[in-house]
Parts: C-alpha cells; structure tokens; sequence
C-alpha cells in the first residue's frame, strides 16, 4: 500500500504515548500533507530538543540550561522542596504560581510488581542534596496511590535522621465535585483531612 518512509512514520508515532494505530495513522496522514510547511519545523524542534535539552543535575528536572531555570532562579525559596513523580508533576504544580520553593523529580514510585526498587528512583541523589542543602521542608507530592503512597512513607524514613519537617499534600475533595461521584476512599481520606471551616477560605 505505501513505501517503508510511511509505514516507519507509522510505527515511531505509534510508538508515543496514548497513540493508537488509528491516530498515528491521522498524524502521519497530516504531516505528510502538510510537508513543505508543519514537516519541516516538526524536524528542526525535534532535532533541537534531541542536542539541547537537558536533565538538571540537582532536581532532575528538563530544560535546555542545567542547573534548570528553577533551580538557578535566585527568587525561588531554596529551603522548601516539593518531591514530585515525574516532571509533568512539576509542570501541573507550576502551573498553580503557588509553590516558590526547589524540587526534585524522582523518576517515578516503587513497585514491587514492576520491579521498581529505591535504587531506580532518584533517591540517591535526593539524600544527597538534602544532606548538603539547608531545607526546612520536604513536600511529599507523590500521587495518591498505593505505589505513592509507599514511596513517601519510604522517604520519610530516610528523612527521619534530619531535622526537617516532612508534609504530604493533602487528600480531599476536587474544588466543583459532588460527594454523590466519588469513590469511598477519596471521601473517607477527605472526612479524615478536615479542617476548621475558616481555615479553608482563600
Ligand atoms: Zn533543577
């Protein structure tokens, strides 16, 4: 039906995160019709992001300077670190404008069934800053999994030797959420979280 140029489109988009055949197929359909214009731009970022991005030796975190524009950002609070999973975490926390604090992205959690131990995860590095590093505070923001929920109890652990306070973000309803569509747990955890009304207004 077509060449080995279309079908190894077909495959390497396919091969992206949350691509069926079907979309790889629509995706490969519009870049091919659009290849004097959308095609050649596609190429150049892709090639600039494969020589200049990089992975910021403190937090983990991508960017095209390493230490990260974060982590090299004289305004931000460098005794406050936020542990997050990945860096899409960082970016949906960042995205709030509420957090001023450092992180460090630990690559994922543990999972005994997908063979994930410490060694894995970013944790080396993580005792390693916070050792040489002056934090008064680590937040746990790993998801609300079992897998995260192991992994903060694990770090928390590991941090019990320093005199830092370790908090978690709390569990609770979504804002614009009916009790009526969620599930048991995420009520309960919710109920347990509760605080004084007056302390919940912006
Ligand atoms: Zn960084």
């Amino acid at each position: 039906m077509f060449g080995p140029e279309i079908s190894q489109l077909l495959q390497l988009l396919g091969k992206l995160p949350g691509v069926g055949p079907r979309s790889a197929k629509r995706m490969a359909l519009h870049l091919l019709k659009k290849r004097q214009t959308l095609l050649p731009q596609l190429v150049t970022v892709l090639q600039e992001a494969q020589t200049k991005v990089k992975t910021c030796s403190f937090c983990h975190n991508l960017d095209s300077i390493d230490p990260c524009s974060i982590c090299s950002d004289v305004k931000r609070d460098k005794t406050s670190l936020c542990l997050v999973e990945e860096v899409s975490d960082l970016w949906a926390m960042e995205r709030t404008h509420n957090f001023r604090g450092v992180y460090h992205i630990l690559g994922g959690v543990l999972s005994a069934i997908d063979g994930i131990g410490p060694e894995q995860l970013n944790i080396t590095s993580l005792m390693g800053r916070v050792a040489r590093e002056q934090f008064q505070e680590v937040i746990l923001a790993t998801s609300a999994t079992v897998n995260g929920q192991t992994t903060a109890y694990y770090i928390t652990e590991l941090l019990e030797q320093y005199p830092i306070r370790v908090t978690r973000l709390a569990y609770g309803l979504p804002v614009g959420g009916s009790l009526d569509y969620l599930d048991e747990t995420t009520i309960s955890l919710a109920l347990q979280a509760r605080l004084p009304f007056k302390q919940t207004l912006p």
